[in-house]
Formats: structure tokens, sequence, C-alpha cells
């Protein structure tokens, strides 16, 4: 399926710039971008991605994660192939860092997917949907006039003016935020304050926000720098829940698995700025359940994917207190 990329200017000699991230990749005749999914033909973008799937299930919404958003339903998840960032340590590289085998499906098609399979929404997720732009702006505009919500969990690396516009039609975001440094963003080709425009510019826009940290020893696991990401995340709302997640060695990256120990220090320092900070990847039930911080009832008890709700009135409000704990769709 082809489709022209949007977000992109022409310069002399047949030269294109793509201006969808901050990596604002210059392309001659032919060239493929940074992210493996965007080529200049002719003088003009094309996207190699459009409604090419790798990767479709129906997940639990906590695998994503998000924790305080329709807790407990299952949503159907998709991904492409390509990403706009080169993490040594990436979970999912098989389908990030390379082209991997694809089906193709229209916007319609994957809605009514969605619909078959009894999901209420959809999750762009698996590689960086950024890097979709065009898919994801076509099916969330569809699925959203059905009815249907719509997730992004994402690297944040996307420019302002089509966020903006992509924003129109997302409710939920888990926006990665590897590090709370310039400089080891950029040894993973990423932008550290482009990341932290998106963070905003999606609470400006009221869209439901979680944030993952995913501790890898050697590279962003100095507490003084992860005390820094938790003030700000607390300055620019404290009720952001985050997400401390255990790295495995994968891909280019071979030092051993973070230490619960480490995560634990972590999570009591995130816990002195946050409402919510939850442990992922270490299957305790202590640093998974959600506490009311108001009044210290817990609302949500999790044990891995099952998820019992167990003080929680039916718009998500503390069932003791009334404080909001989660948003309905
Ligand atoms: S989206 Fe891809 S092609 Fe465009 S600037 Fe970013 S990395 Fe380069």
């Amino acid at each position: 399926m082809q489709r022209m990329a949007l977000y992109f200017s022409t310069l002399e000699n047949n030269k294109i710039k793509c201006e969808l991230c901050p990596h604002h990749c210059v392309l001659e005749d032919g060239q493929v971008g940074f992210c493996l999914t965007r080529r200049n033909q002719d003088g003009a973008m094309e996207t190699l991605n459009y409604g090419q799937i790798t990767s479709i299930a129906l997940d639990p919404i906590e695998k994503k994660p998000l924790f305080h958003f329709n807790p407990s339903e299952m949503i159907l998840s998709v991904g492409t192939f390509g990403c706009n960032m080169k993490c040594p340590f990436c979970q999912n590289w098989e389908i990030s860092q390379q082209v991997a085998p694809t089906k193709s499906v229209s916007p319609q098609q994957l809605v009514s997917i969605a619909h078959s399979r009894g999901s209420r929404g959809i999750a762009y997720t698996y590689n960086e949907p950024f890097v979709w732009y065009e898919f994801v702006l076509d099916t969330s505009r569809v699925a959203a006039k059905e009815g249907l919500y719509n997730v992004l969990v994402t690297n944040g690396m996307i420019e302002r003016e089509p966020l903006k516009l992509l924003l129109q039609s997302i409710h939920a975001m888990n926006i990665d935020l590897k590090a709370f440094d310039e400089k080891i963003y950029a040894k993973l080709g990423g932008d550290l304050k482009a990341v932290l425009r998106t963070i905003e510019m999606c609470v400006e826009a009221n869209v439901h926000v979680e944030i993952t940290t995913l501790i890898v020893p050697g590279v962003n696991d100095d507490l003084s720098h992860l005390e820094k990401e938790f003030q700000w995340i607390s300055a620019l709302d404290k009720s952001i829940p985050l997400h401390l997640s255990r790295y495995y060695p994968n891909y280019k990256y071979h030092a051993p698995a973070t230490s619960p120990a480490l995560l634990i220090e972590a999570y009591r320092l995130a816990r002195k700025y946050l409402d919510f900070v939850y442990i992922g990847n270490l299957w305790d039930p202590e640093y998974e359940k959600t506490v009311c911080p108001n009044c210290g009832t817990v609302s949500i008890v999790r044990r891995g994917y099952d998820v019992e709700i167990v003080g929680l009135d039916d718009e998500g409000r503390c069932s003791k207190c009334g404080r909001e704990i989660v948003r309905i769709f």
C-alpha cells in the first residue's frame, strides 16, 4: 500500500528534508531515512510501511503499560517496523531495527478487526508508532469516529506540528523517558528536549499520559539523574503514573539484568515525588498495586496481568474518599 508522506520540504537537486521528527533527515533521491520507513522518491517523500503490520495481538492494556486507563481491559495491539532511535538494548529490535515481514491492512480493515475481536480500542505499539505516522493518523481518525479509543506507546520523538494534529484522535499514551540527560539521549539517537516537549504537550491536550523508564545498568542507573527526572515529572503533574522497568540483556547490550535492589531504591526515591510509581518486569505485587494517595485505600491489585479492581467506583474514583484514580473511556 503506497501513501505519500506528510511533513517534508523539498530542497535543491531533488533532495528533501523530513520534518516529522527531530532528526530532520535530508535525503537524496532513492535514500531512506534513519528510521527505515520514509524514502525520497523522485523528490517527494513516500512511506514504506503504510498499512504494513508485523505484529497484531489482543493484549491486556496493563502490558502497554497503562495502569490508570480502562484497567483490566484487553486491547487490540498492532505494530509495523522501524524506529527513530537506536537503543543497543532494544527489547523489540527484530521489528524496530530492521525491515521485517509484514501483512497489509487498511485503516478501515483494522478498525473492523478491533470490533470483531471485542476490543474497545487500538494500541499502536511494539515498534515506534511515530514512524508509522500517516497510517496511525488515518486509522485513529476512523477508530475515533466509530467510538473506539486510541493508545500510543512511544519514545516521544516527534515534532510539534505533527504531534498536535495526531493528538486530536489519541486518548492515552505511554511515553518512554529513557534518561534525564542530553548526552545519554544523543548516544541512543534521541533528543531529550523533544521528548519532554511531547510529554508536556500531551498533558496540556488532556491526553492520558503514563511514563516508562527502563533502568539499564551502565546507561541510566545514576540515582541523581533519576531524581531529577522524578522532580521534573512531579512539577508537571505528580499524579502522572511512572513505570520503572527492569532491563534484561537483549540485542547489542549484554550487561546483567537490573538488580531488584536498585529498582526498589529508585522506586522509593520516586515515591517521594510522585503519587503512582510501579516496578515493571519484576513481577512483585507489592510494586504493582495502586493505592489511593489521599486515603491509603488499595484500589487495584495486580499479579502480573491478573488485575483485580478492589477499591474503585464506576467512574474510576477511590471508593472510600472519591479521589480520581483512573480514567475510564
Ligand atoms: S521520521 Fe524518519 S526520515 Fe523523518 S526525520 Fe525522523 S528519522 Fe528521519
